[in-house]
């Protein structure tokens, strides 16, 4: 018999071959040396889902409600999805312009792979979400980082300069992850300037974009409604309801694309999980009240952790207006520290501080780190403490 060795072996693509984990949940996992670290690395609330989610979560696969449904969706949900966003951002919908996913991921990636051919450029803004990058290179294109000015803010110059005769997409997050900022009128009308003449794609990731802690929500779409013909938008209810592990989102956009994903669910798949969508249906037919509370408690935690950051005297740390995250600039704490990396500055946190954070070079801003202020208010204020002590001197 011929040995084994002597036939070639089945390879992966290149795609597969050359990805790797995503940085921020690769960072997340790394065990801490500190006996009782604080975790402010995943991007994710304290506390369960609406108790009306859980129950109906749990009469959903009690009573059998968890057979094959639609494609796109249980119709009641995606109704509700539908009613709520026009509330939100003032473009009329309805439920045949929505899709449920598997969660909001899913529902960048499925645009991507239903819109990109290969080769075609996808402008992202720095700092940006890690994902954006893996799943653009995924769907066959290429991703063109737009960098930011010293706010942390793509300029609109930068943004014209980035565009291309192969430019496709934008995608945009607001608030952002990791720096919680939401962009000002200006931009937005110059993004929307850019993505008219260019007949360009607008996906806008506003999974946090019921987190807003001070002030009304503001939607893209609110600033710039001419925009609706080519813009998706992109929902989760894993920050909003705090449902990570429900897999649950929505896409919202023009009906040729929302079919053209649907199509591709059907091969991959199928549909977001039944009982998490009837989950999703309670969560959506509350009154506002659980979310409002949600969103006071994580103004609280946002300020905790916040004063905690600024107790330390040299602390540059804005205050995000949404999201669940803070982004300090900390390249003089490296300085002082001899570190060369926010990496080397984030596994001295994690291992001698017992405070586990992320690198901002994860998310293309090297120099800053990202906290999560989602966790209880009790461990908020211990980090704060440590993190003081580790750079009191
Ligand atoms: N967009 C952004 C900016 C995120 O931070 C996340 C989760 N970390 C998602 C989308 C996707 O969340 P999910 O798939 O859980 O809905």
């Amino acid at each position: 018999m011929t040995p084994q060795a002597a036939y070639p072996e089945p390879r992966l693509n290149a795609r597969a071959a050359a990805g790797s984990m995503s940085p921020t949940m690769a960072a997340a996992a790394a065990i801490s040396a500190h006996p009782d670290p604080v975790d402010l690395s995943v991007g994710e609330p304290a506390g369960p889902p609406p108790l009306e989610a859980r129950e109906a979560a749990a009469a959903a696969a009690m009573e059998g409600r968890s057979r094959y449904g639609p494609v796109a969706g249980l119709a009641r949900l995606r109704a509700l999805v539908a009613q709520d966003l026009s509330r939100r951002d003032g473009v009329a919908r309805a439920a045949e312009d929505i899709l449920i996913t598997a969660g909001g991921k899913p529902a960048i990636f499925d645009t991507l792979r239903c819109i990109l051919e290969p080769g075609d450029e996808v402008l992202v803004f720095a700092p940006f979400w890690p994902t954006f990058k893996d799943q653009i290179t995924w769907a066959g294109g290429v991703p063109v980082v737009v960098e930011p000015g010293p706010d942390l803010l793509p300029s609109p110059e930068a943004m014209g300069r980035a565009v291309t005769a192969r430019t496709r997409a934008v995608i945009v997050n607001q608030p952002s992850n990791p720096s919680g900022q939401v962009w000002d009128a200006l931009r937005i009308r110059r993004l929307a300037e850019l993505a008219l003449r260019h007949g360009l794609w607008v996906i806008v990731d506003q999974v946090y974009g019921t987190l807003a802690l001070d002030g009304p929500e503001v939607p893209l779409l609110q600033t710039a409604p001419d925009l609706a013909r080519q813009c998706v938008v992109v929902e989760s209810f894993s920050k909003r309801f705090a449902m990570t592990g429900y897999r649950l989102g929505a896409a919202a956009g023009p009906r040729t694309l929302i079919k053209a994903m649907t199509t591709l669910g059907s091969t991959s798949v199928t549909h977001a999980s039944t009982i998490s969508q009837h989950a999703g249906i309670a969560a959506m037919e509350l009154d506002g009240s659980w979310e409002a509370a949600m969103v006071e408690g994580l103004r609280a935690r946002r300020d905790a952790l916040l004063s905690g950051l600024r107790a330390i005297p040299d602390a540059r740390v804005a205050r995000p207006s949404g999201g669940l995250y803070l982004f300090p600039e900390v390249s003089h704490w490296m300085e002082k520290l001899g570190l060369a990396t926010d990496v080397a500055l984030a596994a001295r946190l994690r291992d001698e501080a017992g405070v586990k954070v992320l690198p901002g070079s994860a998310f293309g801003a090297p120099g800053h780190l990202r906290l999560c202020f989602a966790g209880e208010v009790g461990r908020l204020r211990l980090a704060g403490e440590r993190l003081q002590a580790f750079f009191k001197d």
